[in-house]
């Protein structure tokens, strides 16, 4: 079976999410498996490591004009080369950690015109079909197909007998990709202007460990509304796919067309009504399926899609969408030069009352941590750190290659406070910290501070 794997180095490593599908690629039997990545020359050295993992070859895709490409020109660049290629299948990490958008996968398999399985926790079977678990559920695909993996498995190590593949080193003269729609000029979403990101940013009050019961029954009931301004000056209209996005657009627009949920919304059928009416905005509910369906929408009408939008302005016209970027430490300031002006918005997903999540710090406490969680009825989560200690399971995984949470109140139990992990608690209604570490970044996000141990807390 021919396997292509599309691979990103970041900063000299190999994008975590990559690491997954390179594995999982390595792992299918008889698999002839070759990376594709689009980088600077930088990457020839880390591609040459990596092919002493299995991988036969390597084709890295390296040319000025490429510079800037956002995740359409990204997919389109990508799908140039995969025409020219024999494949069965292609795999792909479900983001990069530098871009965090969900998006090249979705888009290049539409190019492609190829079957689409995103969010794959298992591979189950592979014959004509490919059989996988993802997060969305049980789901196939017949091939050629392309999967977007997971952080689900640990990239394996070189054997000392393996050998150095090839590296092919492929500039666009090569290529003969349309210059247009490459790089920052062939992108449709413009980055404007970025600044740091203190959406997090809490004031903390220092409690005791025997107040925390207390300052536990003092918080409201029910999880304070973040109000969001409404636009002095609006759209005339936009579209909605969700409710809970639609309820945002109409502080935005006069008008709110809201399509369906993203639970029941077929792309290709929305592409040839958007041609048709020509809407000028489209937003999404950034769920697992909005990340899904709108790069597909992207691709098939060839405009700008901006990822997990934080806040959104209009002057009437123009949509200005601003997103955590760079790991979650800036915010970025965004416009889409093409039309429809499209968005993924995050909402509020119904979350749990309240999560208790233990990092590093409870290691040898896990237990005690889940029978704390069960005496407040609350959901157990943890950081990445206790995930990669093979201490908690993936799908307990908070942060930027785990899961946003929103819940009325999140303790976070012996976590540092790392931004990839706070970025995804900034919805969080109260935000309490147990650390012994007066210095630890959690308590700059947290609304309450423990200065101690987790033994420490009564349960
Ligand atoms: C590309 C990339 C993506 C990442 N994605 C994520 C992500 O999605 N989610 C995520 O969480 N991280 C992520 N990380 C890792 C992140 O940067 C941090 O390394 C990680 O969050 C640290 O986990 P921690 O806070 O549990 O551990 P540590 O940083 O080791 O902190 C442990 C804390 O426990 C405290 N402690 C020690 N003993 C006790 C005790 N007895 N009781 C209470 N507290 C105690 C210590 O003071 C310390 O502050 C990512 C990193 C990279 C490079």
């Amino acid at each position: 079976m021919k396997i292509i794997v599309c691979v990103k180095i970041i900063g000299g490593e190999l994008n975590p999410f990559d690491e997954c599908a390179l594995e999982e690629a390595l792992r299918i039997p008889g698999a002839e498996v070759t990376m594709l990545s689009m980088c600077p020359p930088t990457a020839k050295e880390k591609l040459l490591t990596l092919t002493r993992l299995g991988a036969r070859k390597a084709i890295l895709l390296c040319d000025p004009v490429f510079a800037g490409s956002d995740t359409l020109a990204t997919a389109y660049i990508l799908s140039e080369q995969i025409k020219r290629m024999e494949y069965d299948l292609i795999l792909c990490g479900r983001q990069t950690t530098d871009g965090d958008t969900a998006q090249v996968g979705p888009c290049l398999a539409t190019m492609l015109g190829i079957g689409l399985v995103t969010n794959v926790m298992k591979i189950r079977g592979v014959d004509e079909t490919i059989e996988c678990t993802t997060r969305l559920g049980e789901e196939s695909a017949r091939l050629p197909a392309l999967l977007t993996v997971e952080r689900i498995n640990n990239l394996r190590f070189p054997s000392i007998r393996s050998k150095m593949g090839e590296v092919e080193i492929l500039n666009n003269q090569a290529l003969g990709a349309d210059p247009a729609r490459c790089g920052l000029h062939g992108s449709p979403t413009r980055v404007l202007k970025t600044f740091e990101n203190t959406s997090g940013r809490r004031k903390c009050k220092w409690i005791k460990p025997e107040e925390l019961k207390k300052v536990l029954e003092s918080l409201p009931k029910e999880k304070q509304k973040v109000s969001v301004a409404e636009s002095p000056v609006k759209l005339k209209s936009l579209w909605a796919i969700g409710r809970e996005v639609a309820e945002k657009g109409k502080l935005l627009a006069d008008e709110v067309i809201l399509i369906s949920d993203t639970t029941n919304v077929d792309p290709y059928a929305l592409a040839e009504r958007a041609k048709k009416e020509k809407p000028s905005v489209i937003l999404w509910n950034a769920d697992l399926l909005g990340r899904r369906n709108a790069p597909i929408l992207s691709a098939l009408l060839q405009t700008g899609l901006c990822a997990d939008c934080t806040a959104l302005e209009t002057d009437g016209e123009k949509l200005f969408m601003y997103r955590p970027a760079k790991s979650g430490n800036i915010i970025a300031k965004i416009e889409c030069a093409t039309l429809p002006q499209m968005a993924t918005v995050r909402i509020e997903t119904p979350s749990d009352d309240i999560i208790v999540s233990g990092g590093k710090g409870v290691a040898g406490q896990f237990d005690r941590l889940k029978e704390f969680a069960a005496t407040l009825g609350a959901e157990v989560c943890a950081s990445r750190a206790l995930v990669d200690a093979g201490i908690a399971p993936y799908e307990m995984q908070v942060g930027l290659t785990g899961k946003n949470v929103s819940p009325r109140v999140y303790i976070a139990v012996g976590i540092s406070g790392a931004v990839r992990h706070t970025c995804a608690i900034e919805n969080a209604g109260t935000v309490i910290a147990v650390n012994p570490d007066k210095d630890a970044p959690i308590f700059d996000s947290a609304d309450y501070g423990i200065l101690a141990n987790f033994e420490e807390i009564e349960l």
